[in-house]
C-alpha cells in the first residue's frame, strides 16, 4: 500500500501498511502469533541474514503484525522505518544502545518522565553510557555540556509533568554544526500534533502506551528514524563507519536509503537485546491509531477547558499549560503546537502536599492512576507516585513541587471533569482547616 505514503494522515493511520488478505479476504490486520518463520530455501535464509533480502526470521526481531505498526507509524512521523519495542523505556534504552558505547554519553533535557531519569542517570550508567542532564528551556545548555564522546540530545516535545517546551529548531540547529543526532520523545504530542521530523529532530521515540494505544491496555514503544542524519563519515560515530564484527562485518553507513540507524537497531540491538513488542499488543495499538486525530482534538479540548477552570480556582496556586495565552512557553507552544499541545496538564494546589493528597483522594470520576493518554481521565500526584524515585533536590531541579498534581484529560463530557475537579478542590481546603 505505499500509494497510501500520499495520503492525508486520517487515511493513513486507518489503512497504511495493510491490504485485506487475498486468500481469506480478511479486512482486519491479523494477530500474527508465531515465533519464527519458514525459510522458502537455504539460500533465502542466507539472504535475510546476510540482510540482502528483507523478510522474517524470527519474533525476536520482526513480527508480521508489528511490522505494520511499524510502518503506519513511520508514515505518520515522515520516517523511513521504526522499530517497536515492548515498552517506552526499552525503546530508549535500545536507541541509546546502538547510538553509544561505554565512555560515551547523551545530554537530556532534565523535565523528563520519571521513569527515564532512573533509566538515563543510573541504570544506562551501568553499561558506562553517561547521561548529562541539562535545563532545556535554554537550548545553549545543550552546547556547553556537549564533548568529543557526546552521541544523542534527547528532549521530550512537551515535557512531564511541567509540560515545558524546548525550543527543537534552535537545538536542531546546534545539533546539526556538532553532527549530533536530535532524539525526540513525541508521546505526549503524537504525530498528529506534531512532527518533530519538520523542525529537525533525526530519531523519534514514543510510548505507545500511552495516547497511540489509546485504551490503557498494554505497555510498548517504539523508535522512528526519520531517515534525515549524515552517518557516513561521521567522525562521532566510527562504529557506523567500521565493519560491525558483531553482524557479518556489515558497514551500517553504507546501507542504501541512508537506513544506517534502524537497521543496526534491529539486527544488532533487538537482537541481543530482545526486548520485542508482543504481535497482540501491536494489533491493540493499530486499533487505537485509527482514532487518533478524533481523539486528540477532545483530549485538547478538555485540557484546555479544565486549565481555564483551574485557573480561576482561588485553591489553585499556578496551572502549567502553555496552550493559554500569558502562560511561560506560550509562544512556543503556538509556534510548534498550533492544533493544540495534547491532554496533559499539571498545577500546584495552593494547600502544598496535605492539599494534594487530600485532592487526589477526593475525586470520584478522575481515577488515581500512574499512566497517561487514557480515554479514561486520570489524576496523579507526581512527588508520592512517577517521580517517587526522585530526591526532593531532584524534584526541585526539574520544577515539582509537593502540591503539583498531574491530570491527563480523557474522553468524557467536560462538565462532569470540571465538577469533579471542583467538588475535589473543594475538599481538598476543607482538608486544610480540619
Ligand atoms: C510513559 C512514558 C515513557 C515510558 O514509556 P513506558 O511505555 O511506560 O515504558 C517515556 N516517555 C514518556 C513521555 C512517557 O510518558
Amino acid at each position: 500500500m505505499d500509494s497510501k505514503k500520499q495520503h492525508g494522515f486520517d487515511t493513513r493511520a486507518i489503512h497504511y501498511g495493510f491490504a485485506p488478505d487475498e486468500r481469506s479476504g480478511t479486512f482486519t490486520v491479523p494477530i500474527h502469533m508465531a515465533s519464527a518463520y519458514t525459510f522458502k530455501s537455504s539460500e533465502y535464509a542466507r539472504r535475510l541474514f546476510t540482510l540482502e533480502e528483507e523478510g522474517n526470521i524470527y519474533t525476536r526481531m520482526q513480527n508480521p503484525t508489528t511490522n505494520i505498526l511499524e510502518e503506519r507509524l513511520a508514515s505518520l512521523e515522515g520516517g523511513i522505518g521504526a522499530v517497536a519495542a515492548s515498552s517506552g523505556n526499552a525503546a530508549e534504552f535500545m536507541t541509546f544502545l546502538t547510538l553509544a558505547s561505554s565512555g560515551d554519553n547523551i545530554i537530556s533535557s532534565r523535565d523528563i518522565y520519571g521513569g527515564s531519569v532512573n533509566l538515563f542517570g543510573k541504570t544506562m550508567a551501568r553499561t558506562g553510557i553517561s547521561c548529562t542532564f541539562v535545563d532545556g528551556d535554554d537550548p545553549e545548555n545543550f552546547a556547553r555540556a556537549t564533548n568529543e564522546r557526546t552521541k544523542a540530545y534527547f528532549f521530550e516535545t512537551v515535557g512531564n509533568p511541567t509540560c515545558n517546551i524546548t525550543d527543537i529548531e534552535a537545538v536542531a540547529k546546534i545539533a546539526r554544526e556538532k553532527g549530533i543526532p536530535v532524539i525526540v520523545d513525541n508521546t505526549l504530542t503524537t504525530p498528529y500534533l506534531f512532527r518533530p521530523k519538520d523542525f529537525g529532530a533525526n530519531i523519534i521515540i514514543h510510548s505507545t502506551t500511552k495516547f497511540l494505544s489509546a485504551h490503557g491496555t498494554i505497555i510498548g514503544g517504539i523508535t522512528v528514524d526519520c531517515g534525515n542524519f549524515i552517518w557516513k563519515d561521521n567522525p562521532r560515530f566510527p562504529d557506523f563507519n567500521q565493519p560491525d564484527s558483531n553482524y557479518n562485518n556489515i558497514i551500517y553507513a553504507d546501507i542504501p536509503d541512508n537506513k544506517a540507524f534502524i537497521v543496526k537497531l534491529r539486527a544488532q540491538i533487538l537482537r541481543d537485546i530482545g526486548a520485542c513488542q508482543s504481535p497482540f499488543n501491536a494489533w491493540l495499538t493499530l486499533c487505537g491509531m485509527e482514532t487518533l486525530s478524533l481523539r486528540m482534538e477532545r483530549h485538547c479540548q478538555n485540557a484546555k477547558d479544565a486549565a481555564e477552570f483551574l485557573l480561576k480556582h482561588p485553591a489553585v496556586e499556578k496551572v502549567n499549560f502553555p496552550a493559554i495565552p500569558g502562560q511561560p512557553h506560550h509562544q512556543l507552544a503556538m509556534k510548534y503546537f498550533p492544533k493544540g499541545i495534547g491532554g496533559v496538564l499539571s498545577f500546584d494546589l495552593k494547600g502544598g502536599r496535605e492539599a494534594g493528597a487530600k485532592f487526589i483522594d477526593s475525586l470520584q470520576l478522575f481515577s488515581h492512576v500512574a499512566n497517561l493518554g487514557d480515554t479514561k481521565s486520570l489524576a496523579t500526584h507526581p512527588a508520592s507516585s512517577t517521580h517517587s524515585q526522585l530526591s526532593l533536590e531532584q524534584l526541585e531541579a526539574i520544577r515539582i513541587g509537593p502540591g503539583t498534581v498531574r491530570l491527563s484529560l480523557g474522553l468524557e463530557d467536560i462538565e462532569d471533569l470540571i465538577a469533579d475537579l471542583e467538588q475535589a478542590l473543594t475538599c481538598s481546603k476543607l482538608g486544610m482547616r480540619n
